[in-house]
């Protein structure tokens, strides 16, 4: 039975993977994500209900678009499949099955659903644009204060551990709006900051800090090989370095999901 249960949440998954594609591509743009029809990035061509079906349009129409012939970037389809893997993973380690579906285990499941769309969008257009979304972080800020709620009055959880985090969310915003407006490498440190904070909300600080060391293991590999390829090709171009070019969010997003499934199937496993 549960097999049913999480081919569903899987199908349901790829849905979301192909929304946060959209997102990901508009929201940097300024465009509408719910009301606009989508659109070949080419051609301009309107999509039909046949192209838009995740993971099986790419693979029946072969990676093309169907009007103008253009590749489609495989981006599209791991971001679907891997959202569909994550959405099945989530709900296998969090117990979720047909046998006990409760509101104590289907509304915190619900929760780490918007939790993963944050970290899918924000990741996906910090690797884009290197930029955070401030509409994408408020986004999470107002998924993360409701999660509180729902923690403080149904599971009578402790909220003073949540208050220290609710009063850095208040500064950082202050700090956000007062006084660092104009500059925008302060802006993103902002916005990291926020993503830090929403994560230890839903993954705990242990989780939390652990995505940071893998994090800062991440970039140092990624400054290592970009100093190897610069002494191969010896151009001038790529002499320094940019500091500006390392995609923090993205690769906390990648490793916090890392970590969490980790840790979640240790607990699942070793308890057992
Ligand atoms: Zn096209």
């Amino acid at each position: 039975m549960d097999i049913i249960l999480y081919t569903i949440i899987f199908l349901i998954g790829i849905f979301f993977g192909s929304f946060y594609t959209l997102a990901i591509y508009r929201i940097p743009k300024r465009q509408d994500i719910i009301k606009k029809r989508s659109y070949c990035p080419n051609c301009n061509h309107a999509l039909g209900t046949l192209d838009l079906i995740p993971v099986f349009s790419y693979l029946f129409l072969g990676a093309k678009c169907r009007y103008c012939k253009q590749k489609i970037k495989p981006r599209y389809f791991i971001i679907e499949i891997l959202s569909g893997f994550v959405f099945v993973a989530l709900a296998y380690l969090m117990d979720i099955s047909v046998y006990n579906l409760s509101i104590q285990n289907v509304v915190p499941y619900i929760f780490f659903s918007l939790y993963i769309t944050f970290i899918f969008i924000m990741s996906g257009i910090d690797k884009e644009n290197r930029k955070i979304e401030k509409s994408v972080n408020m986004f999470a800020i107002i998924v993360s204060l409701a999660y509180i709620i729902y923690l403080w009055i149904l599971e009578n959880a402790n909220i003073y551990r949540y208050v220290i985090y609710i009063v850095c969310y208040i500064l950082i915003l202050l700090l956000d709006t007062i006084t660092l407006r104009k500059c925008a490498k302060n802006k993103y440190v902002n916005g990291i900051l926020i993503i830090i904070i929403v994560m230890a909300i839903f993954t705990g600080e242990y989780v939390t800090i652990n995505t940071i060391i893998l994090t800062l293991l991440a970039i140092s590999i990624y400054l290592l090989l970009q100093k190897i390829r610069m002494k191969r090709n010896k151009s001038k171009k790529t002499d320094k370095i940019l500091s500006k070019d390392i995609t923090i969010g993205y690769y906390l997003g990648i490793s916090n999901i890392i970590f969490l499934l980790f840790v979640l199937t240790c607990s699942k496993f070793l308890i057992l």
